[in-house]
């Protein structure tokens, strides 16, 4: 693997890059070279000073994966990388704590006007009177937001002796017992806590949701902390909140605009302003490094990176149960979407037993995908933008479960439906990826390289005129199963081949009495 390190990241992550891939360190590279260059690498690390945008990745024919060290990919086209099949990763954990110190920080600095009294002194004033502070013993924190940082303030203001309470309506209750917060609206974080922290990312849904109204709600004391993102608290009516002192303070890391020019909230003493530097630490860099590099190892060795942006994330524990099952689905995919006839309309996935109790089953849903679309495409997709292929398509994908394995531990079953056939077959894993029924006919053979199916009369005689024809044509059979409905109902042959079976000899076989259809596919 060739990576391009892009910009400049801690030497222990480029070190740990070393040791797996040949890395090429050039942090002054321009979009012009980048452009020009793009296609060698199959992976680049960048932080925020290399734009990766459309018109660089159509480039990028070789890359697999793009590694953010930090969190902020705003400099990244997503939509592009994922066209391309790239991978993006980024290391949201690397800033986590800091953060989380940073939220103290400010914390700290309302509760004991830290910032104002520094200036005081520095312009020669003694005004002790002037800087009474508030403890933060006993006091609620409010935290809107329980994810990696929101959890880590609440850990520190718990060894202040404060209690907690959130606001999160995507976590669960038992996880949030876990964290050690009670969970409640946002009504109730909002008028009962003394200090209110956000830790929501930037949403139409969470823009501007702390406003007038929310203000009105708090205490005259409570002070409010943004260390998020700007925008999710509206700047004017915090003004006016800490004008009239409807609030006790404020502070912020992050504004609607950055850098702010000219706010009216520098005039004002009870708020405390940082130029986002909440992330900024030595050691959260060092962190980013490593953990991004760790991101391309895991990829170099054929594990799933952690922190996929354009991938759905799955634990590496429910990846390992998964693993198996993905040639699988992957084989499913391409034999079920070169079975059907007519133009591919529909994909329904149905995952059995074991299988069905795993909550995100994505990433196999995409893999068959991915089988299925790979055949009629000229560059192959991954399970990155198969899905994305499949859409612009209009191919739709439904998936479901059940319970019943019938005997197996996992099945799945893939139905593909076109304009004119639907076709479908299931299978399991058994040591290796095995297809134990076509179009609900009873069969078992291993789905790989070539392969024939063909729909017949059962009647004495449809098999050995079969056999004859691939013979005369010196197309030796592997594996034969057969699978009939009923006696003298309609039957079904599915053979593995030693060779593919040339397009004029499925024709012939097509033409013999009691054959309805011929397919040949290669897997
Ligand atoms: P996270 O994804 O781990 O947690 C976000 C939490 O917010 C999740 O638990 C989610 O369920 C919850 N949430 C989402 N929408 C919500 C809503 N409408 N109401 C209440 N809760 C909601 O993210 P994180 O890593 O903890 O980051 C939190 C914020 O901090 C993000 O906005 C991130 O961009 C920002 N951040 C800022 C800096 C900085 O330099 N100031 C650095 C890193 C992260």
């Amino acid at each position: 693997m060739k990576v391009l390190i892009a910009d400049a990241i801690n030497e222990k992550g480029i070190e740990n890059l070393k040791a797996v891939a040949d890395v090429v360190v050039d942090t002054t590279i321009t979009p012009e070279e980048l452009a020009n260059t793009i296609h060698e690498y199959n992976g680049i690390v960048v932080r925020s000073r290399t734009k990766l945008t459309k018109d660089i990745l159509k480039n990028a024919d070789n890359m697999q994966i793009i590694a953010r060290a930090g969190v902020g990919v705003d400099n990244i086209d997503l939509d592009a990388a994922t066209e391309k099949g790239i991978m993006v990763v980024n290391s949201p954990e690397s800033t986590s704590v800091t953060v989380a110190e940073h939220t103290m920080g400010l914390i700290l600095s309302m509760a004991r006007k830290i910032s104002i009294a520094d200036k005081s002194v520095k312009d020669g004033k003694w005004e002790k009177k002037k800087f009474m502070g508030v403890e933060l013993r006993n006091k609620t924190l409010g935290v809107i937001g329980m994810g990696r940082i929101g959890s880590q303030v609440v850990n520190r203001c718990k060894s202040f002796g404060m209690d907690a309470m959130a606001y999160d309506p995507y976590l669960p209750e038992e996880v949030a017992k876990q964290m050690g917060v009670e969970l409640t609206d946002l009504n109730t974080v909002l008028k009962n806590s003394d200090f209110i922290t956000i830790h929501v990312p930037l949403t139409p849904e969470t823009k501007h949701s702390i406003s007038t109204p929310q203000f009105e709600l708090m205490k005259d004391s409570a002070f409010i902390v943004n260390c998020a993102r700007g925008g999710i608290i509206d700047e004017d009516a915090l003004y006016d909140a800490l004008v009239n002192n409807k609030i006790g303070g404020a502070a912020l890391d992050v504004y609607e605009e950055e850098p702010p020019k000219e706010s009216k909230l520098f005039d004002l003493d009870n708020i405390v302003l940082t130029p986002h530097i909440a992330a900024s630490t030595k050691e959260a860099q060092r962190d980013a490094a490593i953990i991004v590099a760790d991101e391309i190892i895991e990829l170099t060795k054929g594990n799933n990176p952690k922190n996929v942006l354009n991938m759905p994330r799955i634990d590496n524990n429910t990846y390992q149960e998964l693993s198996p099952y993905m040639e699988l689905c992957e084989r499913l995919g391409s034999f079920i979407s070169q079975a059907v006839n007519g133009k591919l309309q529909e994909i329904e996935i149905i995952y059995s037993g074991e299988l069905a109790k795993i909550d995100n089953l994505e990433i196999l849903t995409r893999t068959v995908i991915q089988g299925a679309v790979n055949p009629f495409l000229s560059s192959p997709v991954n399970a990155v933008n198969a899905a994305l292929v499949a859409k612009d398509r209009g191919i739709s994908i439904t998936e479901g479960r059940k319970n019943n394995a019938q005997g197996y531990d996992s099945l799945i079953k893939i139905i593909a439906k076109s304009n004119t056939d639907t076709f479908s077959a299931e299978g399991t894993h058994l040591h290796e990826s095995r297809i134990l029924k076509v179009n609900d006919y009873w069969v078992d053979v291993i789905p790989e390289g070539n392969m024939f199916i063909a729909k017949y009369e059962d009647v004495p005689g449809s098999i050995g005129k079969i056999g004859t024809k691939l013979g005369e044509h010196d197309v030796n059979i592997g594996i034969m199963q057969v699978g009939r409905d009923e006696k003298g109902g309609r039957a079904i042959m599915v053979l593995t081949l030693d060779k593919q079976i040339p397009n004029n000899v499925i024709k012939e076989i097509q033409s013999l009495d009691n054959v309805y259809e011929a397919i040949g596919l290669s897997l």
